[in-house]
């Protein structure tokens, strides 16, 4: 293997991983506030200036995908529904050449309103998130009301063929342990597809505990309890959920456990901040900043160089289980989830 990054070319690292997927934070600014990832009061929000431009932002995803290979953008925040030019940006870079991938992660609120809008613009497919059924448990977790607008939000988005839709989960103990049978029994039903994640160190509160995390063996013996579970024939790839059909299929089921059984050797990850920072991992300590570069006028070639050597510096892996393990600094909501 080479020594140095390339200069031409795809996104590769120094362990051979090459990204294709690039993940796009709209906006560091969310109108939820669950305990998992934010504070109450919120969080010092990035200053209008610093944030990318819906123009710098296409620039970017254009040169990803005409220049580095990236095949999939997913946009995500904070939450990206509330950018203003979110329609007008899904749209820029549904017109690059070879057509990406599109998809978006959100909490779903407002989505009814805005998913044909999105659908029309190129919007390919959609990750709601959703933690729990109850609607006082939804306002205890996301310190919101909103329960009902993010049931509209995922009917809106199966309604306007945003297909398949899938739902994230976090599971907290103490919190929404119980509820994965409920969420399951609740996506098959509606035809979306749930996903739970093991909750990771990415709180801006450091309040995560390893020790009381509900581990994707327990998620899986919850599941069982009303449902059989058997082996996803289709190939994994470098998709983070390990999958498995349930009650025999069609439906499936994910578990995304980052953290008991990190998939850090398939990553095919590269994320870009809201402003302007590239990220070669959720986990890394260290950002490219190509907004400033950008912004100094820098031609695309030199973008793509500085893309390419900040992913040469990817590290094997996140280190969660190291005890040298280092929260990086900035929390999920403003890397991009
Ligand atoms: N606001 C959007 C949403 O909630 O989908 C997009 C951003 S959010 C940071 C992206 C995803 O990260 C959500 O599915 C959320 O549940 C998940 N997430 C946030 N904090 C997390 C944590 N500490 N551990 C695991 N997942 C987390
Ligand atoms: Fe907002 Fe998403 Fe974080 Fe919840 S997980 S506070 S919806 S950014």
């Amino acid at each position: 293997m080479s020594v140095a990054p390339r200069t031409d070319g795809v996104l590769v690292d120094r362990y051979g991983r090459v990204a294709r997927d690039l993940r796009v934070s709209l906006t560091d600014k969310c109108n939820l506030r669950c305990t998992y990832c934010m504070p109450a009061e919120g969080l010092p929000w990035l200053a209008g200036p610093e944030l990318l431009t819906d123009a710098e932002i296409v620039r970017l995803v254009r040169l990803a995908v005409e220049r580095l290979g990236v095949t999939e953008v997913r946009f995500t925040g904070g939450e990206p529904l509330i950018r203003a030019g979110l329609v007008d940006i899904v749209a820029s870079v549904a017109a690059v050449e070879p057509r990406p991938r599109i998809s978006l992660t959100t909490n779903g609120i407002g989505l009814d309103r805005l998913a044909p809008a999105l659908r029309t613009a190129g919007l390919d497919r959609v990750n709601v998130s959703l933690d729990t059924l109850d609607p006082a448990r939804f306002t205890q977790l996301t310190r919101r009301p909103r329960l009902d607008a993010v049931l509209a939000g995922l009917a809106g988005a199966a309604a306007a063929g945003l297909n398949p839709v899938k739902i994230n989960s976090v599971l907290m103990r103490g919190v929404n342990e119980d509820e994965a049978p409920a969420l399951l029994r609740f996506a098959v039903d509606h035809g979306y597809q749930l996903r739970i994640i093991e909750q990771m160190p990415l709180d801006a509160q450091h309040g995560w505990d390893r020790s009381t995390m509900v581990t994707a063996e327990e998620i899986l013996a919850a599941l069982r309890t009303q449902f059989d579970l058997s082996p996803d024939p289709t190939e994994r790839g470098a998709a983070p959920a390990e999958t498995w059909l349930v009650d025999g299929g069609p439906a499936r089921v994910g578990v995304i456990a980052s953290v008991t059984r990190p998939f850090c050797g398939d990553c095919d990850r590269t994320r870009l901040t809201a402003d302007g920072q590239v990220r070669a991992c959720l986990f890394a300590t260290e950002e490219s900043d190509l907004r400033a570069a950008l912004r100094g006028g820098a031609d695309d070639e030199e973008l793509a160089r500085r893309w390419r050597t900040a992913m040469w510096g990817k590290r094997a892996g996140h280190g969660i289980d190291d005890p040298t393990f280092l929260q990086p600094a900035r929390p999920m909501s403003a890397i991009g989830g």
